[in-house]
């Protein structure tokens, strides 16, 4: 049985005089330039209606300030390597046990099929997510892999990142749960950058009945140390918060300020997600509270006063509408594929690009094309020698966004 999960809201409908003067003073005491207290954020983030509108306006100006004028997306293809996991979070819709209708791994052929597929409609990212070390529980994923010819589920990763490197014009980006040190540099070999949602610091969901129960991955000290690593190494990483999966408001500034710490002393953060969790059917959470738009809008605006120089993604296809996610400061839309689902939240589709671009410049904001690495971060990787420089230098423009390919 899970807890009906509900975050604190009593400061969100409508504020009390004392909550609004201390909203008043946080704002007026936003600098560009100067760090956000962990408290300021706490008043920015309880926020009422009447006051949203300010705080929103806030966080759109620190955007224009980093990323004048644009709105960017990664034009992708998704391949679920194994959707087998060792872990059973509550919201999760995408891990299968090996007996589990819909349980697969995907052959390299199959790997390759959809990446040529992805090549053919201008897609420049392949995006690789997979459960987490499966082959720890599960005997036929071991195998699987021994069929196959790898010993773990990181090793035929790296082999299928190589691969599509080495046969399609794409650029892989993992997602594959927790990675020692010696996994980041090799992962980091095949790709110009990687990713782990740190989701959230709060440890109490780990409790039985909470979101992380039976999720050994999903420590978050754990997934610190993953961050933290890729810092060391210089690895550009993407991560981020998931929210309504039962933290508190604290928590979601405290999950900021975590990946704020770890950005200063590595400068390593590519990419902020702000995914908000969407019940469905058939899981463990499905019957939770999702968070509202105005609580979204908040974290957003919130996530970039605190990280202003970082690019903001928010999912445009798990907010309806979207696109007022443009106007709480976010640079990018992160990835959208022309070809395959969100294996994530399959019953969510991307927006049709042209809609997407459509929608972006209503908003004021042009639409464009990035890689999975973001432009700041591509010198640092096409100093690597290598194929991976040379394929990274070749699709890149003198912007470091997408060279424009010509599709079938
Ligand atoms: S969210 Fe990730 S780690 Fe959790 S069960 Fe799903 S695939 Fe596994």
């Amino acid at each position: 049985m899970y807890h009906s999960f509900q975050v604190t809201l009593t400061a969100i409908t409508a504020s009390a005089p004392r909550q609004r003067a201390a909203f008043s003073s946080a704002l007026a005491a936003l600098c560009p330039g100067a760090p956000i207290s962990r408290a300021s954020a706490l008043h920015l983030i309880r926020c009422g209606e009447d006051e949203l509108p300010e705080l929103l306006a806030a966080a759109r100006a620190a955007k224009e300030r980093f990323k004048p004028g644009v709105i960017t997306y990664s034009r992708k293809v998704f391949l679920p390597l194994t959707n087998l996991c060792r872990d059973y979070c509550g919201y999760c819709t995408f891990r299968r046990d090996p007996s589990d209708a819909g349980a697969h791994t995907m052959s390299p052929d199959e790997v390759l099929t959809v990446a040529r597929a992805g090549e053919k409609l201008g897609c420049t990212e392949a995006l690789f997510s997979l459960g987490d070390k499966p082959e720890l529980i599960f005997p036929e994923m071991r195998q699987t892999l021994r069929r196959l010819g790898y010993r773990s589920t990181l090793h035929y990763l790296e082999a299928m990142c190589e691969l599509v490197l080495r046969e399609t014009t794409l650029l892989p980006h993992p997602n594959p749960g927790l990675l020692s040190a010696e996994w980041i540099t090799r992962l980091a070999a095949v790709s110009p950058s990687m990713g782990l949602m740190l989701e959230t610091t709060n440890a109490s969901l780990l409790a039985s009945g909470a979101a992380h129960d039976n999720a050994p991955d999903k420590v978050p000290a754990k997934r610190l140390r993953t961050i933290e690593e890729a810092g060391k190494q210089n690895v550009p990483f993407t991560t981020g918060l998931l929210i309504g999966i039962g933290e508190s408001l604290e928590d979601r500034v405290d999950t900021l300020l975590a990946i704020r710490d770890l950005h200063e002393r590595y400068g390593h953060i590519q990419e902020v997600i702000v995914q908000n969790f969407r019940a469905k059917r058939a899981i463990p959470m499905a019957n939770s509270p999702e968070p509202t738009a105005g609580e979204m809008l908040r974290t957003v605006a919130v996530a970039r006063l605190l990280l202003p120089s970082v690019n903001m993604q928010a999912p445009p296809n798990l907010s309806a509408p979207y696109d007022d996610l443009a106007d709480a400061g976010i640079n990018d839309w992160g990835g959208i594929s022309p070809l395959t689902p969100d294996y994530i939240n399959p019953e969510k589709p991307w927006p049709h690009l042209e809609q997407l671009r459509l929608r972006t410049e209503a908003k004021g904001f042009t639409l464009r094309q990035r890689l999975p690495v973001y432009p700041e971060f591509i010198a640092g990787v096409i100093a690597r020698p290598g194929l991976l420089s040379e394929k990274l230098r070749a699709a890149a423009n003198d912007h470091g966004l997408a060279k424009l390919k010509r599709t079938a």
